[in-house]
């Protein structure tokens, strides 16, 4: 149940439907991932499947909630599935689409894909990643449905759907969890949990505490190589424990699911060291995780202390890498990374 003092605008209460839909979509092609790969013959079908119908009920969803197209840029576009020699993904997406929008044809789904590819040249616009670590996505471990709104180059509303994250920090991070969850923040309005299983259940306040300096630090990061330094985040690390602070062995997840963890106080600060130069981060791949651990108190800002700029079009131009902690943890790591 949503605080109507916290949603007025009934804009959140979108997002977190469309959210739930699109981890529906999920769910059913992960659960199908062998039987999508066959249909199509491309062992990553089943994430270009999935990346399209969730993309597909997400537009559907806000401009039913809304009245009118959402002003909403995403990451995918139809050209790929209108090629016909992409009929049988075309198939394979409408199918996985109607697990949530169940009458949906070829051309209100194309049509709703379409819906995605509104430019950042608003006041206000959406961002989505229908399907953000789409690696763990395959692997069938972490990834997320990540939808946010930006106004004026400030996110102001975030939600996280986290299909496969057990909300139980008991259970392992690297298996897929039965029920999974998801996160929400409005700006100055806190930050939410919910069961992924039960979207109308009693969101739960998440608050991170501070952390204490004599407390091992819990670093996560990627999975992949390529998108973090794995040596540069040993390297802080190192730094870190020369300057008195005990750490632990970092924990490796895909997706925005990052910012969950840390914002729920299972990790205690979100790494990611670029690896390549002149690699520049997308909107999407941030504005929701980032917006749902500032409001449950961490700090977020790139590796050289700069706050994130959501005004710079579809990606973070005047950022490099992203540290995301409590504040006085953010503070030691950035002093670490910058004593490297
Ligand atoms: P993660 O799951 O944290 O590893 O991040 C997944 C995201 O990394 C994808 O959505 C990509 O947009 C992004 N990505 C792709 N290449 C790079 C790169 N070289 N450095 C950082 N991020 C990247
Ligand atoms: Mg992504």
């Amino acid at each position: 149940m949503l605080d109507a003092m916290l949603d007025p605008s009934g804009s959140l209460a979108a997002a977190l439907a469309a959210v739930a839909d699109a981890c529906r979509v999920t769910r059913a092609v992960q659960a199908n991932m062998q039987r999508v790969a066959r249909i199509v013959k491309d062992d990553r079908s089943p994430v270009t499947v999935a990346d399209f119908a969730s993309q597909a009920v997400v537009a559907r969803r806000l401009r039913e909630a809304l009245g009118t197209p959402p002003l909403l840029v995403a990451e995918e576009t139809s050209a790929y599935l209108r090629n016909p020699e992409n009929a049988a993904h075309l198939d394979a997406t409408l199918a996985a689409a109607q697990e949530a929008w169940p009458e949906a044809d070829v051309t209100t789904l194309l049509d709703a894909i379409d819906d995605g590819a509104s430019d950042t040249h608003h006041a206000g616009f959406w961002t989505l990643d229908p399907i953000d670590g789409t690696k763990g996505f395959l692997r069938g471990q972490q990834y997320a449905v990540s939808l946010a709104y930006i106004e004026r180059g400030e996110v102001v509303l975030g939600v996280l759907g986290c299909p496969n994250l057990p909300m139980d920090f008991a259970l392992p991070l690297d298996r897929p969890d039965r029920h999974g969850c998801v996160y929400y923040a409005i700006r100055g309005g806190g930050a939410f949990e919910v069961a992924g299983d039960k979207p109308d259940g009693r969101p739960r306040r998440v608050t991170r505490l501070d952390h204490a300096a004599n407390e091992p630090v819990s670093v996560c990061m990627s999975v992949e190589d390529s998108h973090t330094s794995a040596d540069g985040v040993a390297a802080v690390l190192a730094r870190l424990s020369e300057m008195g602070v005990p750490t632990r062995e970092p924990a490796r997840l895909d997706s925005q699911a990052k910012y969950a963890v840390v914002a729920r106080g299972q990790a205690d600060a979100y790494l990611r060291l670029p690896t390549k130069k002149g690699y520049v981060e997308l909107i999407w791949d941030h504005a929701a995780g980032a917006l749902i651990a500032h409001e449950a108190g961490c700090a977020i800002t790139d590796i050289d202390g700069r706050a994130l700029d959501f005004s710079r079009g579809r990606r973070l131009e005047k950022n490099r890498g992203i540290v995301a902690a409590p504040p006085a943890l953010h503070g030691r790591l950035l002093s670490a990374i910058a004593g490297g």
